[in-house]
C-alpha cells in the first residue's frame, strides 16, 4: 500500500501541475492521495480516514457515495452520453434541469445558460450583461463593478470580476471595463466601527463608484452573497438591502454570484432568497452536481432573457458541454435528493443552527479573534492577541500551520491566511457537527503550543 502510495506521490511530482499551488514546494512536500469516500469522511493513499470540513470543495453537499447519482449517470450514459445544445438541437436531461432551476430560482429567474463550471459561468455573465445593454443601445454601458477580495473563478473573465491582486498579477489583469470596490469585511477592515453602519458605508461605494464613472457606463454589479474564498466573509444584515436600493435607483444589473451559496448551504436554495435580493443574473456550479460531475451555469430574469430574444440576435457564445446529458441527468438526481429528503429545510432549521452554536464555543479559545457564519458556513480568525485583537505578522503561516494539525487530527478544515474556514456536507449529522468541532479545538491546542 505505502510504496503504491509513495510511487504515485513521485509520479504526481513529475506529471502533474495542481491548481492554486506553488508546485516546486508541493514536489519536496508530496501529495495527499484521496483514494475513496463515504458519506462525510475522506480515505486517504494510506488509508486514514478524514472528516470532510470542506464538502470537497464547498460542493459535494449530499456527501459522498449516492447510489442514485451513479444510477442517473450509468443510465444516461448508455442511452445518450453526449450531444451538443448548438445548432437548434438539445437533450431531455437539459431541458429538465433548466426548467426545474427555473422553478427553484427566485421569482422572474426562468432561463438558464448552461456551462461547465462556475468560471464558465462567469465569463458568460460578462457576455451577458454587456450584450444585454448593446442590444438596448447602449453600447458603452459595460463597466461591472465587483469587490476586492472577491471570488469568481480562474477564467480570464472570472479572475479579472474577482478582486484577488495576487491573481491579477500574473497575466495581467483585471480586463478592461472591471472596476472594484471593497468588500464588507467587518472584523478586518471596519471593526472600529459599529457594524450596521459599517454595512451601509461599504454598500455607499456602490453608489459612489456609479457616479464617478457616470451611471452610462456601468453594466452590473457583481457580488456572492457571503464570500467564500476570500476566507467566509458574512456581510453586516445592513449590507444588502442598501446595496439592492442602489441597484435599483441607478437601473443597473445586479449579480448574485451563487456557486457556493446556491443549492442549500446557506438553509435557502439561494444565498439571495436568504438576503432577500432581486438579482437579474445568478452564476451557478459546484452544489448543483454536488460536484459529482462538472457542471454550472448561469440563471437569467425574464427582463435579461426577453432582450436578448427580442433584440440580441445570434448570441456567439457556448461551450462544447453547454448543457452535457449526463451531466445535467446528475444534476437533476442531485436537485431531487436535495428536494424530496428536505435538506435545505433541515439546513435551515436544524443541522445549520446546530453548526453555529457548536462552532461559537470556540470563541473562547486564547487564538480566537472572531467566529462568524451562516449555515452551513463558518469561520474563525486567529489572532496572536484577543484584547485588544493583534492579528498575527505573518497570517499564511500560521494558518497553514493549523491546517496541517488539522489533517494530523483526522479533518479538513481550510485556511484562508489566518482565517480557517468550513463548509461541510449539509447531511452532516449533530455527532459529525460535534466531532467536527472537537477536532478543530483540538488544532487549535496544537497550534497555540507553537506560536503563543
Ligand atoms: C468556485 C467558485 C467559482 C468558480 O467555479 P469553478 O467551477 O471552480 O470554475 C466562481 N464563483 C464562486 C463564488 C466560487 O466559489
Amino acid at each position: 500500500m505505502s510504496t503504491l502510495f509513495s510511487r504515485l506521490q513521485r509520479k504526481d511530482a513529475a506529471h502533474h501541475l495542481h491548481p492554486f499551488t506553488d508546485s516546486g514546494d508541493l514536489a519536496k512536500r508530496g501529495t495527499r492521495i484521496i483514494s475513496s469516500a463515504d458519506g462525510v469522511y475522506l480515505t486517504d493513499g494510506e488509508g486514514r480516514r478524514l472528516l470532510d470540513g470542506m464538502a470537497g470543495l464547498w460542493c459535494v453537499n449530499i456527501g459522498y457515495g449516492r447510489q442514485e447519482l451513479a444510477d442517473a449517470a450509468a443510465k444516461q450514459f448508455l442511452q445518450l452520453p453526449y450531444y451538443n445544445s448548438f445548432f437548434q438541437c438539445t437533450t431531455q436531461p437539459a431541458i429538465e434541469l433548466s426548467e426545474m432551476l427555473g422553478e427553484l430560482a427566485p421569482a422572474d429567474l426562468n432561463h438558464v445558460f448552461f456551462t461547465g463550471s462556475g468560471s464558465e459561468a462567469n465569463d458568460t455573465v460578462v457576455r451577458i450583461v454587456r450584450h444585454y445593454w448593446a442590444s438596448l443601445g447602449h453600447e458603452n454601458k459595460n463597466v461591472i463593478i465587483s469587490r476586492h477580495n472577491a471570488y469568481h473563478g480562474s477564467t480570464m473573465a472570472g479572475a479579472s470580476l474577482g478582486g484577488m491582486k495576487p491573481m491579477h498579477k500574473q497575466g495581467g489583469l483585471p480586463i478592461p471595463d472591471i472596476v472594484h470596490i471593497d468588500q464588507p469585511y467587518w472584523f478586518g477592515e471596519g471593526r472600529d466601527e459599529d457594524p450596521a453602519e459599517y454595512g451601509i458605508r461599504i454598500a455607499r461605494q456602490l453608489e459612489d463608484k456609479i457616479n464617478e464613472l457616470g451611471v452610462k457606463r456601468v453594466a452590473a454589479f457583481i457580488a456572492e452573497p457571503v464570500q467564500g474564498a476570500g476566507g467566509v466573509i458574512v456581510p453586516p444584515d445592513s449590507y444588502w438591502p442598501e446595496i439592492q436600493r442602489i441597484c435599483d435607483a441607478y437601473d443597473i444589473l445586479l449579480i448574485s454570484d451563487e456557486v457556493i451559496t446556491g443549492f442549500g448551504r446557506i438553509g435557502h436554495w439561494f444565498g439571495a432568497d436568504y438576503y432577500g435580493t432581486r438579482p437579474d443574473l445568478m452564476p451557478i456550479a459546484k452544489g448543483l452536481s454536488s460536484g459529482y460531475l462538472p457542471i454550472g451555469g448561469v440563471i437569467i430574469s425574464d427582463r435579461v432573457a426577453d432582450v436578448l430574444k427580442e433584440k440580441g440576435g445570434e448570441f456567439y457564445h457556448g461551450y462544447t458541454y453547454s448543457g452535457h446529458p449526463v451531466c445535467a441527468a446528475v444534476a437533476l438526481a442531485n436537485l431531487h435528493i436535495l428536494q424530496d429528503e428536505n435538506i435545505i429545510e433541515y439546513v435551515r432549521n436544524d443541522i445549520g443552527p446546530y453548526l453555529q452554536d457548536q462552532w461559537r464555543t470556540l470563541g473562547d479559545h486564547p487564538l480566537v479573534g472572531e467566529v462568524r457564519g451562516v449555515g452551513m458556513l463558518a469561520a474563525l480568525e486567529l489572532a496572536e492577541e484577543r484584547n485588544p485583537i493583534k492579528l498575527f505578522e505573518d497570517p499564511s503561516s500560521v494558518g497553514n500551520l493549523a491546517r496541517d494539525f488539522a489533517i494530523d487530527n483526522g479533518l479538513v478544515m481550510r485556511a484562508v491566511g489566518s482565517k480557517l474556514i468550513v463548509s461541510p456536507p449539509l447531511i452532516m449529522q449533530k455527532q459529525h457537527v460535534d466531532e467536527l468541532v472537537q477536532k478543530a479545538r483540538a488544532t487549535l491546542d496544537d497550534v497555540a503550543t507553537r506560536v503563543l
